[in-house]
């Protein structure tokens, strides 16, 4: 097997895209199956982004000063030591 020269040149990848679903082909560098096609990949993202959001504001709302806390009586050290 030769193998003179490393060249990273598009090739076709099958991928399912995670935005609409579908299967395609597309060209694309060598590396990991991308996940979107590159008209999806920018709504998923925003898609992503907002859920982030959202979820960032409910964990806020969801913080009750009533709410039970970590089980407390633990040195900080013991964490650590655990690992050993
Ligand atoms: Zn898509």
């Amino acid at each position: 097997m030769e193998n003179p020269k490393r060249t990273l040149e598009p090739r076709p990848v099958t991928f399912r895209c995670e935005w609409c679903g579908a299967e395609s082909t597309e060209m694309r560098m060598p590396g990991p199956t991308p996940r979107y096609h590159t008209e999806c990949k920018q709504p998923a993202q925003n898609s992503i982004a907002a859920s982030r959001m959202r979820d960032m504001r409910q964990r806020k709302a969801d913080q009750n000063p009533f709410a039970p806390k970590r089980p407390r009586g633990r040195p900080p050290g013991s964490i650590k030591n655990q690992a050993t």
